[in-house]
């Protein structure tokens, strides 16, 4: 359009005033709301930007209780919990308690570290703190001691436990752990369990048998006479409170009761506990009182018949009997070994009133001279068929060749010195002769050759031993020959005793 045509047509345009207003009333009406709408808008974004920009709220969430919570084995836990808040201003509000959630996976019977952990969230914010809880045994044992009614320790046996166990909330029976030792009268007990909770307990002991003392019969310091044995006179083990020990007492040492000198015993009693009651006695062995020889005022004939009994003892003894006379009779164990035991003649001469001594049982040289013990045992083995025999035992004996012979030299060099020693100090006496008959090694044959024999020898002393041997018939066959002439020269005839002249020969081995 050219400049005129659009001149016109404003000019037709604005033609009529009022329509052209109005038209421009609504334009600007128009802006204006589309302005404020956007300045509405912008208001809106700088107050939410504002908001996002200086909203400080957040989650605060802090424990109950410690951080790190100690929890006992097998016992309900009890868990403090946690607190949750929203905090924080925006526009003025204050903080808000929120929800806490819990997780955990503690296991209360079971010792360990465990974590509970507390959450909580809200506007897509999140906050979680977390606790440790130890689960732990603390608990110490309990030890349980038994006590049997009545029941008292005694000093012999010691304490004998009456029983006791042992038993831990966590690890059970602990009975077979418990350390039990006893010392100044009083048991300890000791337990620890698994975890380390020691439990300790005690027990005094209370005792009812005491320490023995050891009384001894005969005293402290015994003196005893030398004998083929020794006796203890005795003794009792009592305590405070009379009950008898006596039969635990246990003796010990040596005393050699047919050898001299001084020996110690002791009687002890030891416990189970190792210890000893003890109480010591010395022994003194001494010789045995000599009797005193008594030589009799009158002449005296002491016939004296060794190695019977035999087959003429009873003819023997019949005619000493008939002359009321007394003979001895030094025996041995060979009576028994004829066709006939002529063993209780023995007897018979001692119920006649005739003296019984020991000539030893086997006369076996080779076998009594052996050794000092093989003396002794044949002489006790003798002296108990005398002791049969008679009831007695006698104090009298002969050694077999007499205790001047030589012949034992072949057997044990020095025996006899040892032996006669030894049997007197026993208070045996032991008797050699100073006539001999000569019935034996003297060469004499005859009842006639015997009876000179003893006749002549007699007469050279008023007190007399005389050697025959009643296993000689001979020999017995003089006998009444020499009775007859002993009673017409003055002499009597009796039987030797402890007190007799022994008429010894001098020992030569
Ligand atoms: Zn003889």
């Amino acid at each position: 359009m050219d400049k005129r045509a659009r001149e016109k047509k404003k000019t037709e345009l604005s033609s009529p005033t009022e329509k052209i207003r109005s038209e421009e009333k609504k334009a600007i009406r128009k802006k204006k709301t589309g302005v404020i709408l956007a300045i509405i808008l912008i208001y809106l974004v700088v107050v939410a930007a504002a908001a996002i920009i200086i909203d400080d709220r957040h989650i605060e969430i802090k424990l109950n209780g410690p951080e790190v919570d100690l929890a006992e084995v097998g016992q309900p836990y009890t868990d403090p919990g946690a607190e949750a808040f929203l905090t924080g201003n925006l526009f003025g509000r204050g903080p808000t308690e929120l929800e806490v959630k819990t997780d955990s996976d503690v296991d209360v019977d079971v010792i360990g570290d465990y974590a509970v952990v507390y959450s909580s969230e809200i506007l897509g914010k999140r906050a979680e703190i977390r606790r440790s809880v130890h689960v732990r045994d603390t608990t110490p044992p309990v030890i349980t001691l038994e006590h049997e009614e009545g029941y008292l320790a005694s000093w012999l046996v010691g304490y004998k436990e009456e029983g006791f166990s042992a038993y831990d909330s966590h690890d059970g029976d602990l009975t077979d752990r418990v350390v039990r030792t006893e010392a100044d009268d009083t048991v300890y007990y000791t337990v620890t369990d698994s975890s380390g909770n020691e439990t300790a307990v005690e027990r005094k002991i209370e005792y009812g048998i005491s320490e023995p003392m050891i009384r001894l019969e005969g005293g402290e310091e015994l003196e005893v006479g030398a004998a083929f044995s020794f006796t203890d006179p005795g003794y009792e083990a009592i305590d405070e409170s009379g009950n008898d020990l006596t039969a635990y007492v246990q003796v010990t040492g040596e005393v050699i009761p047919y050898e001299l000198g001084t020996y110690g015993l002791d009687y002890t009693i030891t416990n189970e506990l190792g210890e000893s009651a003890t109480a010591h006695r010395t022994v003194t062995v001494v010789p045995q009182k000599k009797v005193e020889t008594v030589f009799p005022e009158q002449k005296t004939i002491y016939l004296t018949f060794d190695d019977g009994p035999g087959p003429y003892t009873a003819r023997l003894l019949d005619v000493l009997a008939r002359y009321d006379a007394k003979a001895t009779f030094f025996v041995t164990g060979n009576g028994r070994y004829y066709d006939e035991d002529y063993t209780d003649m023995i007897g018979r001469a001692y119920q006649e009133g005739h003296a019984i001594g020991v000539h030893t049982l086997t006369h076996d040289y080779a076998a009594v001279y052996a050794s000092r013990d093989a003396f002794f045992r044949d002489f006790l083995a003798m002296e108990e068929i005398i002791y049969e025999q008679t009831g007695e035992y006698t104090k009298l004996f002969r050694f077999p060749g007499g205790s001047s012979n030589t012949i034992s030299r072949n057997y044990c060099y020095g025996i006899m010195s040892s032996l006669a020693e030894y049997m007197t100090n026993m208070g045996y006496v032991y008797f050699d002769w100073n006539v001999d008959s000569g019935d034996a090694l003297g060469g004499a044959k005859s009842s006639y050759e015997v009876a000179n024999n003893v006749a002549a020898g007699c007469l050279e002393n008023t007190v007399n031993v005389v050697l025959q041997h009643d296993i000689k018939g001979f020999s017995v066959d003089a006998v009444e020959t020499i009775l007859r002439w002993g009673r017409n020269n003055g002499y009597v005839f009796r039987a030797l005793d402890e007190s007799s002249y022994d008429a010894h020969h001098g020992i030569n081995n």
